[in-house]
């Protein structure tokens, strides 16, 4: 243990026990997400420690949480590739798809520090051996979905989403870290079908 372990003492993001970020006891209750439709999944549920975790992760960036995260990705990633509603993903993974994680507008982004979708996407890029690309630019600075009313979500996200420049891939799977109302990804969605791309999913860590 270094003298950073002690002082940062890690405390777990759902009940504040010290030693991990996800302890044993919450990570049992916990849930995975049994969904699956209209080219999305989710990993988990959003409650909990999973929501705690997510809300923690947009106000600082816990340096040393990714070893903890990189387990929880992949025993939900686990669990969903082995359920049998999942077949057309697993069909669409053969396909190869590269890697794309839903960008913040640079303004956010700066005064965050980082993306929490592109950390997301980066363990899924290299548990999944699939290509992490960066082509999607969010031009608008637009309020944050979960502040809003759900009528006013759509109007919202309109027209956020620019595609760079140069060749795109024919399948992508999309990252974020929560679905709430599907408008941003779908947003998303819009843009690159408009380029081109023939087979898109969604993933995000929690529904
Ligand atoms: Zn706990």
């Amino acid at each position: 243990m270094s003298f950073w372990d002690l002082i940062y003492q890690k405390k777990c993001l759902g009940c504040g026990r010290v030693g991990q970020y996800f302890c044993d006891q919450c990570l049992k209750t916990g849930e995975i997400s049994d969904e699956c439709f209209n080219n999305h999944l989710s990993l988990f549920c959003y409650r909990g420690l999973i929501r705690e975790a997510i809300k923690q992760l947009k106000f600082r960036f816990l340096k040393d949480i990714e070893g903890e995260l990189k387990q929880l990705i992949e025993s939900g990633l686990r669990h969903k590739l082995t359920q049998p509603n999942t077949d057309l993903f697993r069909e669409f993974l053969a396909l190869k798809p590269v890697v794309q994680p839903l960008p913040l507008h640079w303004f956010r982004e700066n005064r965050r520090g980082f993306n929490q979708a592109e950390l997301i996407g980066q363990i899924i890029s290299r548990q999944l051996r699939l290509k992490l690309i960066d082509r999607l630019e969010r031009v608008k600075l637009t309020t944050p979905q979960s502040r809003l009313p759900r009528e006013e979500r759509l109007t919202n996200v309109k027209d956020i989403f620019q595609v760079k420049p140069g060749h795109l891939p024919k399948s992508i799977l999309l990252i974020d870290d929560v679905w709430t109302t599907g408008s941003t990804m779908r947003e998303a969605i819009k843009v690159l079908k408009e380029k081109g791309v023939r087979e898109i999913w969604g993933l995000s860590l929690a529904r």
